[in-house]
């Protein structure tokens, strides 16, 4: 299918794409890796009357290191966030979620930025986002407010982007040292979307879990944090793993669709939510 009809700016700098977006509003949709914008358009699910094209944007690209944490700019690929070494070295996980991510085309093309604002309930960067405990930076002409990753996801393909704003960075606190972690895909074949996916983080001292953080994907309607799977890991060991999991299933809302049912995501959580504490216990120093 081909696109509806639209016009197009190529923006060379933040400031001219941000002025594009004031003057335009919801008639416009900014263009980073057109991974997921351009199957929208040809499939006509979206008419808008403006492309912005950021991919060009040198100062919305790349990943810079301070004490606290990693920044990475939105335009950064896929790609760059699976190979870099300062990922690898601080948020491995994000390097592991990364090579699950579509192909090697569509992870050198798609963007940070892109895939945060689609909100595919079944995408791995705004789990990873939820996990990690990102803040995103919001910019609009003359503005700019940083919201936590956890009050940015509203539903599927839904955030808390106004029209008239860009996602421009977001920031990643440094994990405390010694957390080991986990990751866990399931899809029907590699490179597919994720039927279900669970990740997490803990930290420990001698046989017990001292923090915690699990979330999971593809099985709500939005990538989810299990607050009362963490909690109920404080203080406790390997053995507290199952009932953790249990909680895990229960509090997710999956749908059934033609790959899988809403109780095979049930169960794939369970499971997915038992195997990434056992890899992060074993990480853990
Ligand atoms: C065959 C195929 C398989 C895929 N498999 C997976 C997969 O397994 N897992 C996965 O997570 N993804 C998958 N994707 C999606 C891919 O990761 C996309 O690249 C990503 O979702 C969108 O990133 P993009 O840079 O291409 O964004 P675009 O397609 O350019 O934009 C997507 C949306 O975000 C908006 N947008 C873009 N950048 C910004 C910004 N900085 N601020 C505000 N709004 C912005 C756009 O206006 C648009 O509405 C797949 C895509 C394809 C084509």
């Amino acid at each position: 299918m081909k696109p509806p009809p639209f016009d197009y700016r190529r923006c060379t700098s933040l400031e001219e794409a941000l002025a594009l977006l004031a003057q335009h509003g919801a008639e416009a949709k900014l263009l980073a890796g057109g991974q997921s914008l351009m199957p929208m358009l040809n499939f006509r699910l979206l008419r808008p009357a403006l492309l912005v094209d950021i991919g060009r944007i040198g100062a919305l690209d790349g990943i810079t290191e301070d004490a606290a944490g990693l920044t990475i700019g939105a335009l950064t690929r896929h790609r760059v966030l699976e190979g870099d070494a300062r990922i690898a070295t601080h948020f491995p996980m994000l390097a592991e979620a990364m090579a699950h991510v579509a192909h090697l085309a569509v992870r050198n093309r798609g963007t940070l930025g892109g895939s945060l604002s689609h909100a595919d309930p079944a995408a791995e960067l705004p789990m990873m986002t939820l996990l990690l405990n990102a803040t995103l930076r919001l910019e609009r002409q003359g503005g700019r407010r940083e919201i936590p990753a956890a009050e940015f996801f509203l539903g599927s393909l839904t955030t808390a982007l106004d029209p008239d704003e860009m996602l421009t960075a977001i920031h990643l606190p440094f994990l405390p040292s010694g957390a080991g972690w986990g990751f866990a895909e399931t899809a029907p074949r590699a490179g597919d979307f994720a039927t279900a996916a669970a990740a997490c983080v803990l930290t420990r001292q001698g046989g017990a879990v001292t923090m915690a953080r699990i979330a999971v994907m593809g099985v709500h309607e939005t990538a989810l944090r299990l607050h009362a799977a963490e909690e109920a890991l404080l203080g406790q060991g390997p053995a507290a793993f199952a009932n953790a999991a249990r909680l895990a299933r229960e509090a997710v809302e999956p749908s059934s669709d033609l790959r899988a049912s809403a109780d095979l995501r049930r169960h794939l959580v369970e499971v997915q939510v038992g195997r990434v504490l056992a890899a992060a216990w074993e990480r853990a120093a």
